[in-house]
């Protein structure tokens, strides 16, 4: 390797040095400019302008040193500002669970703008409504969740830009601050099970969609805004709030709430809080979707496209974590369920009308059941359900109770008479008696139940 020696590189030059280069030619000419002027007066040549130059070198003077300290005060703002955007970055990265992301936002923000009070808006994806979560800046004071009318974040929008709100909507006030309090602290499984499998079977209600003239679905900054003014309108009025500024959370490009800073006195809100606000709204916007849309994909690995119940995956693990906690005299029960006959429905009537028998007998399976028992589609036909705490009894009973749903099924929609399942029932009682031999147990019982002719619940 040969060694070159060329010219040193002259270093670029920076805004700084070329600042600090106009300085000393501003501060210079303005020495000499006003020594001049000194002298000839000093000397009794000077005359009225050399008077009139030594009052503008004063004023000039004065200007140079204000602009100097307002340019310092900005620079420190800047910083300030930048400064709490890579916090707000970083406890972003740090958080994965929806709550954790805006707990930690908030914050941030009442750091970063010295807002008073911050609302957090929110739909939650898997409801129409609109919590509002009012955190204060001052310690000790705890949250408060509101619901709002979840028009304000639906309704069609004024084109003038004007937040107009409905009147007359009942906003009960929710006792129990849920979102903000725990944040990250991710929903359990078994807490959300009820709710998936609600959302999932045709029995339940189903999450009626917006309508088209709905803000919902379109991508418009400006519109965003227009709601998140809408919002902070409703929040000033149930809140009490004076002085807001908002910005929309999006994931997706769907405006799903708002964030709201409120303060007593300022009127209008400095430029860099309003950059600090829109900046940290879009980021946790972006860190919302990528939450929503982790929960998404885990929710579709352990859920049966078809029924909406959990899948096998999802009960095999279910069972190995309640195998692990599971103490010395607690009882756990399992019921295999098959569909009597499904061959024969199938050729009759074609795959689709048994796939929609399927989903009808998934539906007839989980309103049988109580909430913290698992059912699940275990593949094909079949059905298990994963019972908490039963006596051999409560068992066979909740058993007996699957089955006279599943027969007391209207399909006449479908042009299908009837159909019926044939369940095992099998219990094991104290912790000896492992959870993974139940299921081949059940089996077992499901097998005789055929034998003896269908329709019927056998235990072991
Ligand atoms: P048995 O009373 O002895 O249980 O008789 P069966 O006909 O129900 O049992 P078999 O195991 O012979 O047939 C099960 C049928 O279930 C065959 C298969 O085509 C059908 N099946 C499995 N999965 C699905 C599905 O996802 N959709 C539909 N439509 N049919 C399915
Ligand atoms: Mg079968
Ligand atoms: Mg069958």
């Amino acid at each position: 390797m040969s060694e070159q020696s060329d010219p040193p590189a002259r270093p670029p030059e920076t805004p700084e040095r070329r600042i600090r280069r106009s300085w000393w030619i501003f501060v210079a000419a303005y020495l000499i400019l006003g020594s001049i002027a000194i002298t000839r007066l000093g000397t009794g040549t000077g005359g009225l302008t050399d008077w009139l130059v030594v009052a503008l070198v004063a004023i000039v003077g004065v200007a140079a040193f204000r602009h100097r300290e307002a340019a310092v005060a900005l620079e420190v703002g800047r910083r300030e500002e930048a400064e709490s955007f890579a916090r707000i970055l970083s406890s972003l990265s740090r958080s994965v669970a929806p709550d954790a992301i805006l707990g930690a936002i908030v914050g941030e923000l009442a750091n970063g703008t010295g807002a008073d009070h911050i609302v957090i808006a929110r739909r939650r994806p898997e409801a129409r409504i609109l919590d509002a979560t009012l955190v204060s800046a001052r310690a000790g004071v705890p949250d408060s969740t509101t619901r709002l009318p979840i028009g304000d974040l639906e309704d069609p929008i004024d084109p003038s830009g004007k937040p107009a709100l409905r009147e007359a909507v009942p906003i009960p006030v929710v006792a129990d601050p849920p979102a903000l309090v725990e944040a990250g602290r991710p929903r359990g499984r078994f807490e959300d099970l009820a709710a998936r499998i609600a959302e999932a079977t045709p029995l339940a209600t189903p999450l009626a969609t917006p309508g088209p003239s709905s803000m919902v679905g379109r991508n418009v900054p400006r519109e965003g805004q227009i709601v998140a003014d809408r919002i902070a309108a409703r929040t000033r009025k149930v809140y009490g709030l004076t002085n807001t500024l908002a910005a929309p959370l999006t994931t997706d490009g769907i405006v799903i709430g708002a964030i709201v800073l409120s303060h007593r006195t300022v009127s209008d809100w400095p430029e860099g809080t309003r950059r600090l606000l829109n900046g940290a709204a879009s980021e946790a916007s972006s860190a919302l979707s990528r939450a929503y849309s982790l929960r998404a994909a885990e929710a579709d690995a352990t859920t049966d496209a078809l029924t909406g119940l959990p899948n096998r995956r999802y009960f095999d693990e279910f069972c190995e974590l309640l195998a692990r906690r599971r103490r010395s005299d607690d009882a756990v029960g399992v019921l295999m369920i098959d569909i009597d006959r499904f061959k024969v429905l199938n050729d009759t009537h074609g795959h689709a009308t048994g796939d929609e028998v399927l989903r009808a007998v998934g539906g007839a399976i989980v309103s049988a059941v109580r909430e913290d028992d698992v059912p699940a589609r275990y593949g094909g036909e079949e059905f298990v359900v994963l019972l908490r705490n039963p006596s051999p009894a409560i068992a066979l009973e909740v058993g007996e109770r699957v089955r006279s749903s599943v027969a007391g099924l209207d399909l006449s929609r479908l042009g299908v008479a009837a159909v019926t399942v044939s369940v095992g029932v099998a219990v094991a009682r104290q912790a000896e008696q492992p959870i993974g031999d139940l299921t081949a147990r059940a089996d077992e019982a499901l097998y005789r139940a055929k034998r003896a002719g269908r329709d019927r619940v056998v235990a072991v």
